[in-house]
């Protein structure tokens, strides 16, 4: 219905709802919003914002599953199923005498049965009043043993001509995906189908009052996109620290839509947070090799890159060893980090734009600063003469800034630096963990870029119920 609406309708629609909406369902404070337009564009990669190079991605499907209804933890009997058919069964299946000689195809029956907890395909047969026999024939017939995954809450549809003949059974696996398998006098034929969602465009805006999470909520925004945006933008805002009353954030994202039917999430397609008074935006990129990722309307990666090594002139007196024993404590204790020895006082960088969350003296590390960078990974500097001028915990700083100086505080043998790398807490070795993807758009992609960015902005602005100016990024 909303796809025919000329455009100013669509606006004026959106606005009024923003009123209604906003004006009585949410508390006087709050000031959320969502609606909705259609827009033809292709199915959005999933954001991939909070998985690092390294981390599989969670694939297209996943997605989607976890945006199903919610399912019952217990799995199915599926594969003992399936073969203790085949092992009990010895005899040939006679094929059932069909009479469905005429031309046309007969009018099928159709019964559809839910999968429950600890349901087997053969009891499933057995209550849509099909035969153990069909389910033989079926699972002799398909090499694709997978064919008869099922899962409590998936629909199971069967179709009998009307002399009570067997003639499909559709798994319905998820919203968009179902497998048929279909009798016939040729034999016995299984495929995998799967629907392509129509994709509409949503928005939701709104302003902190208590925190990211509670008025992206209030605001209609679903949790799982709440999380995305807190990703897309955690390498610029500390969303438990840096967040303000009067916050502001802008939000447009993907529904699928099978018909009328809405059945599920995309992704966020563009983006903005404006916290204390610092204007962020992020559009959504899929380049010519089809990875995405979120960069600023002019093209930089939202991600932001490492240094290898935050030393200069240094070199390497310890790798980063499970097993190491201690030089000073003269015992096997795993070395988690990288030493760079180098003379006293030499300069210390932040390997990425981070935010300090530790700076003063941490037992065996002594001087030590932790940064953080992004919702996932944080630095560690340990052993430090000294810190840089104005180093404490709460400021930003940016890559290669000097935050302080080789020294040899807490258990050191001599002047280095121990550094380390974690992810989600875990420490990796900073020579060879994989830093998240922070190219800028490359030059090759710049003009399909400016195009795709140009319409996002668009789109946040022309879906908004703000009054307010356009700020441009200052980032
Ligand atoms: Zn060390």
């Amino acid at each position: 219905m909303l796809k025919s609406m000329p455009r100013p309708h669509l606006i004026a629609i959106c606005l009024a709802s923003i009123l209604v909406v906003g004006g009585l369902l949410f508390s006087p404070q709050s000031t959320g919003s969502v609606n909705r337009m259609s827009v033809e564009i292709p199915i959005g990669q999933p954001d991939e914002a909070d998985t690092l190079n390294d981390t599989p991605s969670a694939s297209a499907e996943d997605r989607l599953s976890n945006f199903q209804a919610p399912m019952p933890e217990g799995r199915s009997d599926d594969t003992g199923t399936a073969g203790q058919i085949q092992a009990g069964q010895p005899e040939t299946p006679a094929p059932n005498a069909s009479q469905t000689t005429a031309a046309t195809a007969p009018k099928l029956i159709w019964k559809t049965e839910e999968v429950r907890t600890g349901d087997s395909l053969a009891l499933i047969f057995k209550r849509a009043g099909a035969t153990s026999r069909d389910l033989i024939t079926i699972d002799r017939a398909l090499k694709d043993k997978q064919w008869s995954r099922i899962l409590p809450g998936q629909k199971v549809a069967f179709a009998f001509d009307p002399t009570g003949t067997l003639k499909q059974v559709t798994i319905h696996r998820s919203m968009l995906e179902r497998y048929e398998v279909k009798l016939d006098d040729t034999g016995i034929q299984g495929q995998t189908v799967t629907e392509t969602p129509d994709i509409q465009l949503a928005y939701a805006e709104g302003e902190i009052h208590d925190s990211l999470f509670a008025d992206a909520s209030r605001a209609g925004l679903p949790d799982t996109l709440i999380m995305s945006l807190a990703n897309i933008f955690g390498w610029d805002i500390d969303f438990i620290l840096d967040i303000r009353e009067g916050d502001r954030f802008r939000v447009v994202y993907e529904e699928q839509y099978l018909g009328e039917k809405k059945i599920g999430l995309g992704g966020i397609v563009s983006a903005e947070f404006i916290n204390q008074g610092r204007t962020f935006r992020a559009v959504r990129y899929t380049d010519s090799k089809g990875r995405t990722a979120y960069y600023t309307p002019e093209g930089r990666s939202m991600r932001k890159a490492f240094l290898r090594m935050p030393v200069d002139f240094a070199r390497i007196s310890s790798g980063f060893n499970l097993r190491r024993k201690h030089p000073v404590l003269n015992r096997i204790r795993a070395h988690k980090g990288t030493d760079y020895a180098a003379a006293r006082g030499t300069p210390i960088k932040a390997s990425g734009d981070g935010k300090v969350i530790f700076a003063g003296r941490k037992g065996g590390y002594g001087n030590t600063i932790i940064l953080r960078h992004g919702q996932a990974i944080t630095t560690l500097y340990a052993h430090m003469q000294k810190f840089a001028r104005g180093i404490r915990a709460g400021k930003y700083v940016k890559q290669g800034q000097v935050i302080g100086y080789i020294g040899s505080t807490g258990l050191a043998t001599g002047p280095h630096l121990h550094y380390e790398f974690r992810v989600n807490g875990v420490h990796r070795n900073p020579m060879t963990v994989k830093f998240p993807q922070a190219s800028p758009v490359p030059k090759s992609e710049r003009a399909r870029f400016n195009q795709v960015a140009a319409l996002a902005i668009e789109q946040l602005e022309s879906m908004s119920g703000s009054t307010q100016v356009a700020r441009l990024d200052t980032q």
